[in-house]
């Protein structure tokens, strides 16, 4: 299964990805997570990409495309992966489908996490990383609602969307996530024989 998990900064996506990687088999593929492991390292793309990362800005395109084209060639990637905050701009979401196109192994779904603004910067506040300052968060959120919604739209008219309700406890949420991703079971079942 190839999944793309879609959701503004705060929205809890990666709890919600690490009970779904182990549900379901997957790798996960976080490029944030990646980033931040390049930048504690001080390679060459860790410091080039903290600077757009400490103002909560979008790291440039050919970078993250760069770092995920080498990421899905990865063995543990065959059996099924977690795309986790990529991707989050239309240029790289046309990439990605170019590369999947490649291989023929197209995306089974997009889920987005939804929650309200308000409950975003609560939680957001509470979160203690170096990119949580109040005026980070707020560029983070401004990065998510111009550079990422659109994505929406663009996997909506390839049938590929299903909105999640992300308030409630992370057990509630989890349970939608499955059975939004369970009741694509057969459809795939069906794709793949
Ligand atoms: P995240 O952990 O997904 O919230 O990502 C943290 C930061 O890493 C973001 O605020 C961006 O600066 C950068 N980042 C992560 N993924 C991407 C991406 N796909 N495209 C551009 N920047 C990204």
């Amino acid at each position: 299964m190839r999944i793309v998990f879609i959701g503004p900064p705060g929205a809890g996506k990666g709890t919600q990805a690490a009970m779904l990687i182990q549900r379901y088999g997957l790798a996960h593929l976080s490029t944030g997570d990646m980033l931040r492991a390049a930048r504690d390292a001080q390679t060459e793309i860790g410091k080039l990409a903290d600077k757009y990362m400490s103002t909560g800005q979008l790291v440039p395109d050919d970078i993250i495309l760069a770092i995920v084209k080498e990421r899905l060639a990865a063995d543990d990637c065959r059996a099924g992966y977690l795309l986790d905050g990529f991707p989050r701009t239309l240029a790289q979401a046309e990439a990605l489908d170019r590369m999947l196109a490649e291989t023929g192994e197209p995306l089974d779904v997009v889920l987005e996490l939804r929650v309200p603004d308000e409950e975003l910067f609560r939680r957001l506040s509470g979160r203690g990383r170096s990119d949580d300052k109040p005026e980070v968060i707020r560029q983070r959120l401004v990065a998510y609602r111009q550079q990422t919604e659109p994505l929406l739209d663009y996997y909506q008219r390839r049938g590929l969307l299903k909105t999640i309700d992300g308030v409630g406890t992370v057990e509630e949420i989890f349970q939608r996530i499955q059975e939004a991703v369970d009741r694509l079971g057969d459809r795939t079942g069906e794709r793949r024989k």
